[in-house]
């Protein structure tokens, strides 16, 4: 019997690129042994997104979506598809067409061997990322595999194809601040890396601004690493050791010498400087803190608003 692939499509403001990217997506139909289910997750767009979906959902039957209400962000929009999928094999695809369609036929071979359980895009260059961008990525990927034990691949995409018993893992993966590309690496399994060119998208703009950017690879930091915590004790046991030389020294030169009131500028820096780290330190803290706070809370990560998969809906909402 001929396997099923879902294909996963996060869409936000996105009604310039889903028509071109249906169209891209149909086309691998012919050469691809499987059987296709596409579900669209518009995660609260403003603009027709939801009314372009429902036109190809109308037409054509394996179109499923999901509607949020209001935007929860690209990882929420991705947990829902993982959630709704009922493939034997799940890929997550980005709708501008920057992840080729084409590659599924691909991945689909490759999977299909039974070797990997996870076939995954990582792009070699950069195409449609400002300099600036690129050497903060660049540095981003350094930092955090410093930090982290689990591996964050430089240059991976969220696009890939998951078997389902790697789906099933992720997906026990509960947490409310979520990092997929490390949440993919979190879970194991073995992972074929597909280089590819990726290309500038079809249509339409990024939603990620550079600062959205800059608050997501903190979180993500913070969310697989707590190494930051274990520098800030580093930090106050090294301040520690330097005080207690500093005070040592100023006694004995006052023993020796006999000191004048004296170092009024130099005090002034230390208290600045030192109280500079120590906020630091607390701010270190709180980032870990706001997380926990934010898990303990167990709000919901996402909510449904329309639908057209009732067995989905009603399994996890009614
Ligand atoms: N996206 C989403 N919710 C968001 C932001 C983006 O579902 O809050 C989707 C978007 O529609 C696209 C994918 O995530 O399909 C990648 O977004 P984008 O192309 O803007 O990111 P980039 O390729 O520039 O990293
Ligand atoms: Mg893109």
């Amino acid at each position: 019997m001929k396997k099923t692939i879902t294909v996963i499509v996060p869409c936000y403001n996105e009604e310039e690129t889903i028509s071109f990217f249906y169209e891209e997506i149909t086309k691998i139909d012919k050469k691809l042994k499987a059987n296709l289910e596409l579900i669209f997750v518009n995660d609260g767009s403003h603009d027709n997104t939801l009314l372009e979906i429902k036109k190809l959902s109308m037409k054509d039957k394996r179109v499923k979506y999901i509607s949020f209400s209001r935007n929860f962000g690209k990882e929420a929009a991705m947990l829902a598809g993982l959630e709704a999928a009922n493939g034997d094999y799940v890929s997550v695809m980005d709708v501008d067409l920057q992840d080729k369609p084409s590659l599924l036929i691909t991945m689909f071979e490759t999977i299909e061997k039974g070797e990997y359980d996870c076939v995954a895009a990582k792009s070699v260059s950069r195409h449609g990322y400002s300099f600036f961008r690129k050497i903060f990525t660049k540095l981003y990927y350094k930092i955090i595999n410093k930090l982290s034990k689990t591996k964050i691949v430089d240059g991976a995409r969220d696009f890939r194809l998951m078997t389902r018993q790697m789906v099933n893992a992720i997906l026990k993966l509960r947490e409310y601040n979520r990092y997929s590309k490390g949440i993919f690496s979190f879970v194991g399994f073995n992972t074929k890396w597909i280089t590819y060119e990726n290309s500038e998208r079809i249509a339409g703009k990024t939603k990620w601004s550079f600062w959205k950017l800059f608050t997501y690879s903190l979180e993500s930091i913070v969310s697989f690493s707590t190494l930051p915590l274990s520098i800030a004790s580093i930090v106050g046991i090294v301040f520690f050791i330097i005080s207690i030389v500093l005070i040592i020294v100023i006694i004995v030169k006052t023993l020796i010498f006999g000191d004048p009131v004296a170092g009024w500028p130099s005090l002034v820096c230390i208290i600045f400087f030192v109280s500079g780290i120590q906020l630091c330190c607390l701010g270190i803290i709180g980032q870990y803190l706001a997380k926990t706070y934010l898990e303990i809370k167990n709000r919901p990560i996402y909510i449904v608003k329309e639908t057209n998969m009732e067995d989905y809906y009603e399994k996890n909402f009614k």
